[in-house]
């Protein structure tokens, strides 16, 4: 939809180190003249500041992979929305299914760091998506819209300003991806559950995620409630992360 430029996330997980970061960012910045979507990169929280400065005047924004659902004081090993906040961080992944599954987050608790990080003034990329199991079993609208439904009841009339992505689990890093098809299907459920809540879900940008490559990406965007990426092993190559940029740019 033509009102919602496309947003390109570059998820790198628990990967990086000083040097490979700046030749990494380097890379990626040489190429950003070609660029003209959205674009930003949620790295692991020790490497915000270098990253900070590294993105300086550049159009990519600073993302985090994660926040605490508590404001400050004894939550150690915690990092707080104001935290982030002061470093520059822009977008922050909330949910992501690696931390519901390893880290037993809740919806509750999602919601939680949702309201977080909007409070903190950070757009969270609330993540939802189901497992193969739950798809096989047809359960896959009634996981994602359980989902969001938790971070739409917190969050009330500033739904409008979260980023979704849906992520089959599936899909991740497995090298499967969600055919256009049935992204576009799941897109539009998530979409009319955000009519549902506010008046802006035409604002909401949803983004895929789930294997997303340089080939396969075209594809995806074309979709009319693919709004952009959540990308990982593919963010990692400046050449193909790149290559997406630019779909996403036409
Ligand atoms: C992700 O981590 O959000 C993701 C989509 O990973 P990948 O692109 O590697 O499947």
């Amino acid at each position: 939809m033509s009102m919602r430029s496309k947003l390109m996330v570059g998820n790198w997980k628990m990967n990086g180190s000083l040097t490979a970061n700046a030749s990494l960012v380097a890379d990626i910045l040489a190429g950003m003249p070609a660029v003209h979507c959205r674009a930003a990169l949620c790295v692991p929280s020790v490497y915000l500041a270098q990253l900070q400065a590294l993105l300086t005047a550049s159009s990519i924004d600073l993302g985090a992979q994660d926040v605490s659902p508590h404001g400050s004081g004894a939550f150690t090993g915690e990092v707080s929305a104001d935290m982030l906040h002061e470093f520059g961080v822009r977008y922050c992944i909330v949910g992501h299914s690696e931390r519901r599954q390893h880290h037993a987050e809740s919806d509750e608790l999602v919601a939680s760091k949702t309201q977080r990080a909007l409070a903190a003034g950070i757009t969270p990329i609330v993540c939802v998506g189901e497992s193969l199991a739950e798809r096989e079993a047809g359960q896959t609208e009634a996981v994602v819209k359980r989902q969001l439904a938790a971070v739409i009841h917190a969050n009330g009339h500033c739904i409008s300003e979260i980023v979704v992505a849906y992520e089959p689990i599936w899909a991740i890093g497995t090298g499967l991806t969600a055919s256009p098809e049935q992204a576009q299907q799941v897109h539009a459920v998530l979409r009319a559950q955000l009519q549902a809540a506010t008046a802006h879900a035409d604002r909401v940008s949803i983004l895929y995620g789930g294997s997303m490559n340089a080939a396969n990406a075209a594809e995806l965007l074309a979709q009319p409630d693919v709004d952009g990426g959540l990308i990982g092993g593919a963010a990692l190559k400046a050449p193909d992360f790149l290559s997406m940029l630019k779909t996403a740019s036409r």
